[in-house]
């Protein structure tokens, strides 16, 4: 029978992460070495279960460990290969695992309790580093696995955020950022205004060209309206073809300016070819409003919405002011 502390098996042990640069000819170790075992695992077979309670530090000797999320998640966070181990985190933290560990494949472990592993520590300095060693790796690693989850968490939140076909934030976004840019307003006492723009007669330009075309409509416009703004100006798709823009620290003398500027660049526009026909140009009709202090960002929507649909009565292809404002005098 082979004993934890014949000669073969401590030039197998001598090899394994923990006890690199150990003294294997210890006595005080080897007393330890000799009340370790051997498991020895078939494939699937669990070592860690996750949200148990973990008592043993696991060592390979031989075969391949996974560690999964779960029973049933198939994809592995990590392997473990022949020189490493598993557990030390919950033993040190004494919480429960994290993560189940199972045997890929025939497995051989080396399993020494947590008693044996503090005792271990305590009569070798190399095992106390190497256990540090092989600590600060594990947290290393999680951090990169956290640091990769954030990084996804934000490419997923920026895809809420963002219409799919035109690239601009979303309603969603624009509830926020305007409420947050119209609070900023009314703190700092900074006029604020805003353009609402809708696309002329886009019905008859999906009917007539078709949906795909209308959408390419939609990217191009798009695009004329975010170009000629300031970086601190904001942009969303308010809706199907109508967007909504907000001019911080601009007062409605100015924004008339800019949503004239705005209607330009769209008159302008070229929305290019599909399928070889080339697609005709598009007009939009904007209303605009300067925000109220003391009111809400629904009335300031509202208003921009009315004088928008204003222009459209008066002939489309426009720029018409909020009737609470004197056009004349702006
Ligand atoms: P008006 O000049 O008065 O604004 O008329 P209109 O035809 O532009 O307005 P209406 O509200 O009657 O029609 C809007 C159209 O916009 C109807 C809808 O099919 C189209 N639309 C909305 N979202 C999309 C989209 O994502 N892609 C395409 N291709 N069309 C869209
Ligand atoms: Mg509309
Ligand atoms: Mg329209």
């Amino acid at each position: 029978m082979v004993t934890m502390t014949d000669q073969h098996n401590i030039k197998v042990l001598s090899r394994l992460q923990l006890f690199r640069n150990v003294d294997m000819e210890d006595s005080a170790l080897l007393k330890l070495l000799s009340r370790c075992q051997y498991q020895y695992l078939s494939a699937g077979q669990v070592v860690i279960s996750r949200h148990e309670k973990n008592y043993f530090l696991y060592i390979l000797i031989q075969g391949q460990l996974v560690m999964q999320l779960g029973e049933h998640d198939d994809i592995p966070l990590a392997t473990v290969e022949p020189g490493e181990c598993v557990g030390e985190m919950s033993i040190i933290d004494s919480r429960v695992s994290s993560v189940q560990v199972s045997a890929s494949e025939a497995t051989t472990l080396l399993v020494i309790d947590q008693d044996i592993l503090w005792r271990m520590v305590s009569v070798s300095h190399e095992i106390a580093r190497n256990l540090l060693y092989i600590m600060s790796e594990r947290v290393r690693y999680s951090n990169l696995i956290v640091a990769d989850s954030l990084e996804m968490q934000r490419k997923y939140q920026r895809f809420a955020m963002t219409d799919a076909l035109t690239g601009l934030h979303n309603r969603g976004w624009m509830d926020d950022a305007f409420e947050r840019e119209r609070q900023r307003s009314e703190r700092d006492q900074l006029p604020l205004s805003m353009i609402m723009i809708d696309i002329d007669d886009f019905k008859k330009y999906n009917d007539d060209y078709g949906h795909l075309a209308g959408d390419q409509i939609l990217i191009t416009v798009a695009k004329a309206i975010r170009t000629p703004l300031r970086p601190n100006d904001m942009v969303a798709r308010f809706g199907g073809e109508e967007f909504a823009v907000l001019l911080p620290e601009t007062r409605i003398k100015n924004a008339r300016i800019i949503a004239e500027r705005l209607r330009f660049n769209v008159n302008r526009a070229d929305p290019g070819k599909l399928d070889d026909k080339v697609l005709p140009k598009v007009t939009i009709s904007l209303g605009i409003t300067e925000f109220k202090h003391g009111t809400d960002l629904d009335a300031m929507i509202a208003a921009a919405d009315i004088a928008m649909y204003h222009a459209k009565r008066k002939g489309k292809n426009r720029v018409e002011v909020s009737t609470d404002f004197d056009a004349q005098n702006i």
